[in-house]
């Protein structure tokens, strides 16, 4: 079995000491490919050093994270924008609205986000959305906006059926981590009414860990135990999740190119 974790922080300070070994633990579990959403200008070194050390297996995205918007917000969105011209990237994000960890800045974090918005058009790209206690301000821009070019996906999904049908619509598939190996959480009835087309796996490591291994630091190798609980709640085989997750997310960031050169 193949899986693609398509959202991985291993840049961070928290892999220093044994980065190249949590991607090669993720290949050995059948994490072949990890997307690697960028956060802000302190970031972007780490995360295009990795991409460059593992061409076939990591593969870097560009954007602004909405935890990160503050004063100096139009510099790093010059930033966002001039990395774009120089190199491949292959998403836009982590974007979105964050309003649990602080709304001071609640007006610009819709600015940059819809300017990503406008990058992802332009660019041809999926964006990848952040949905911290916002689910409605995101729906709202996006309706907004109203491109249906537009495709990416909610990130670190956890809504109810109703929000999920929401998302799908838009043409967005639900980013699915750790969160849905937790007790009690919505999701186990949620995807019970989501079709695999729309789902993609992911990990948000160094976050967000799936049991057994919660509160503790997260990793892409981990990315099958999300897959079995996936598998578990709509009563398939892991394997028919895998593929279509792996399939999902192949086409969503047009990995077609690099799938082929292995
Ligand atoms: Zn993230």
């Amino acid at each position: 079995m193949i899986f693609i974790d398509t959202h991985t922080h291993i840049y961070l300070d928290e892999f220093d000491s044994d980065r190249s070994e949590a991607v090669e633990r993720a290949k050995q579990n059948g994490v072949r490919y990890m997307l690697l959403p960028n956060i802000d200008s302190t970031s972007v070194d780490d995360m295009l050093t990795l991409s460059d050390e593992f061409p076939g297996n990591c593969f870097p995205m560009m954007g602004l994270h909405p935890t990160s918007v503050k004063e100096n917000y139009r510099e790093e969105l010059a930033l966002v924008e001039s990395w774009l011209q120089k190199r491949k990237f292959f998403g836009i994000g982590e974007c979105g609205i964050d309003l649990y960890w602080d709304k001071t800045f609640f007006k610009e974090q819709e600015y940059v986000f819809r300017h990503q918005i406008e990058l992802a058009l332009a660019y041809d790209m999926p964006l990848i959305v952040h949905i911290r206690d916002s689910y409605n301000e995101v729906i709202r821009i996006l309706k907004d906006v109203n491109k249906p070019d537009l495709r990416g996906i909610f990130h670190c999904f956890s809504g109810s059926t109703e929000q999920a049908r929401q998302a799908t619509g838009l043409g967005f598939s639900l980013g699915l981590g750790g969160v849905i190996t937790f007790k009690n959480n919505r999701m186990q009835e949620t995807l019970k009414h989501v079709d695999l087309k729309h789902l993609v796996l992911e990990t948000d490591a160094p976050f967000l860990a799936p049991v057994p291994y919660r509160g503790k630091r997260n990793e892409p190798s981990y990315i099958p135990l999300v897959a079995e609980k996936v598998a578990e709640i709509k009563n398939i085989g892991v394997e028919e999740v895998a593929k279509a997750t792996t399939e999902n997310a192949i086409r969503l960031f047009g990995l077609q190119d690099e799938v082929r050169k292995q």
